[in-house]
């Protein structure tokens, strides 16, 4: 089997892949309505919220568009924080639809400053919503999540967060920090394949959706929460993803999200002392070190391109590139949901035989 170590999408269980082998039912009858209950009540249970939980059929891009589209107007000033392509990717949407963007372009391996997104509030009192990215996939870094909240929340503007890689995976307590709107992705730390999104709307989020001007038709959430109340979705959903969802969602809550979170830590540990030892070098700045992914310098003489296609081939091991300006100088292994330290060892060790071959030589 293929050792599949990129950020999404990640590896599926057996009895996860199994439950998508099912019949179709009626996504109106009364067998999905008790299969989505079940499944928005897990859901909430990891995302550690009461909040109102829905779930779109899409990418997570999709999820990261509902997110801007539902709780802005055209014109409305936001603050889009970017530590690196996805967040230039949430800066890039709200443009898109007409939002006037403040960008704050933190340096990528770099995390937000805090301190930086309260001066950037304090300097101008039109804005009304800070879009963040929890972890940026394709540097590593993991927000300080907590801290900035307090900074927006303290000045009551709307906290939206892309934290599709991190939740299921890394601590993300929704009603604990105050986060109005949180996306999550199927196939990253959830062990599925892709085709859901799940989308937490706090009470304050919801005012600012009934005053919400910019154009909306699939992803409109007055329609996904009205039929969220009768346990469907507005239009067809991705029900085999659904069966998955029930059964992955069952695998971590037994688990334990403590112990979901702690195996996440180890296997990033592993992952970020393995390429160290090896005599390479993490990129982005190791305090904020993500632990879903980890993004390796490609020192002089290593080819990126080359080194994977070793790995793929001849050690069935599947690492990622880098993304945007990066591409050709990092390579990424991915380490969330179904991962084990083990796994990331067998990474290191492919890595050892690997970069000889790929112009680098390995320390012993
Ligand atoms: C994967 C990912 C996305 C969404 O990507 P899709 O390919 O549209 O699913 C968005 N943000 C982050 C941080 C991601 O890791």
């Amino acid at each position: 089997m293929e050792e599949l170590r990129i950020p999404g999408p990640t590896p599926c269980p057996p009895e996860i892949l199994q439950a998508m082998a099912r019949q179709m039912i009626d996504h109106r009858g009364s067998e999905f309505v008790k299969t989505m209950n079940r499944m928005t009540e897990k859901l909430k249970q990891v995302f550690m919220t009461k909040n109102d939980l829905l779930t779109l059929t899409g990418s997570g891009t999709g999820g990261m568009e509902a997110m801007v589209v539902n709780f802005l107007s055209p014109g409305d000033r936001v603050l889009v924080v970017s530590i690196g392509s996805f967040g230039d990717r949430f800066n890039g949407i709200a443009k898109a639809f007409g939002a006037d963007v403040v960008s704050m372009n933190v340096e990528w391996g770099k995390a937000a400053d805090p301190d930086a997104i309260r001066k950037a509030l304090q300097a101008d009192a039109k804005i009304k919503a800070v879009l963040v990215t929890h972890n940026e996939t394709s540097t590593g870094v993991t927000n300080d999540l907590a801290a900035i909240s307090k900074v927006v929340k303290g000045m009551e503007k709307l906290l939206v967060v892309d934290a599709i890689s991190s939740m299921s995976s890394i601590k993300c307590p929704v009603d604990e920090w105050n986060l109005d709107v949180v996306a999550s992705g199927s196939q990253k730390g959830w062990m599925v394949p892709p085709g859901l999104v799940f989308v937490s709307v706090s009470p304050e989020a919801w005012k600012a959706h009934a005053s919400a001007k910019m154009p909306r038709v699939y992803w409109d959430f007055t329609q996904a929460k009205k039929y969220l109340e009768r346990g469907q979705t507005p239009w067809t959903p991705a029900v085999s993803i659904v069966f998955a969802m029930d059964i992955a969602l069952d695998i971590i809550l037994k688990e334990g999200l403590d112990n979901v979170f702690a195996r996440h830590a180890r296997a990033a540990k592993a992952a970020r002392e393995g390429v160290k030892s090896l005599g390479l070098t993490l990129f982005g700045d190791e305090t904020h070190a993500s632990n879903t992914v980890t993004a390796v310098n490609a020192p002089q003489g290593l080819e990126v391109r080359g080194l994977r296609k070793i790995l793929r081939e001849e050690h069935h091991v599947v690492l990622a590139g880098g993304q945007g300006k990066i591409e050709e100088s990092i390579f990424r292994i991915g380490h969330l949901g179904w991962v084990s330290e083990a796994d990331i060892k067998t990474v290191i060790t492919a890595l050892k035989a690997a970069l000889p071959k790929a112009g680098f030589a390995a320390k012993d």
